[in-house]
């Protein structure tokens, strides 16, 4: 039985199509892909005054512990171009740990289950696509219990 181990992918700077296919392709061959959500095109949150984002979540399996898979994608922001911006700022490419298996960390520098997913129409729409009956396990929602409690206005699916 496969982990259910969840990336989130963003992007708004840049060719932000070619940023997600970036990311994806770099993955391998630690951290292998299992599914691909489709890419939701989402306005900027946070801080308003910046480009819309692409949003999309990705299905992976991996060898990685939580924190040596955090470090992995902390480095692979960095070679993909990613430079220091103000949080929630505008930024080439954000690859965030949503969940790892049913696992529950709360490190200085690492919270699993993230800690904001379940605020996050642009994380739980694509996450639905992939696995809308998974359990977030601390709080015990299905991905499609806690959607239903937020509002997708602009959430809105891209051509591919
Ligand atoms: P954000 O993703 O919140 O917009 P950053 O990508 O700059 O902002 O991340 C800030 C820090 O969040 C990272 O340096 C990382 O240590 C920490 N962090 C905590 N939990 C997670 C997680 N589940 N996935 C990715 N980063 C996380
Ligand atoms: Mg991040």
């Amino acid at each position: 039985m496969q982990k259910s181990i969840y990336l989130a992918l963003g992007t708004n700077l840049g060719d932000r199509v070619l940023n997600l296919q970036a990311a994806r392709d770099a993955l391998p061959p630690t951290v292998s892909l299992v599914a691909s959500s489709p890419v939701y095109e989402t306005p900027p949150w946070g801080v308003s005054d910046q480009p819309a984002f692409l949003n999309q979540v990705v299905h992976i399996e991996t060898e990685l512990s939580p924190l040596g898979l955090l470090d992995y994608l902390k480095d692979l922001e960095i070679r993909l171009g990613r430079e220091p911006s103000i949080r929630y700022g505008p930024r080439q490419i954000d690859l965030d740990i949503l969940f790892y298996g049913q696992q529950i960390i709360s490190d200085e520098n690492l919270t699993i289950p993230h800690a904001r997913l379940h605020e996050r129409a642009f994380v739980l729409v694509p996450l639905a696509d992939l696995d809308p009956e998974f359990r977030h396990p601390r709080l015990g929602e299905s991905v499609l219990e806690m959607l239903a409690k937020l509002d997708t206005t602009g959430v809105e699916k891209i051509k591919s």
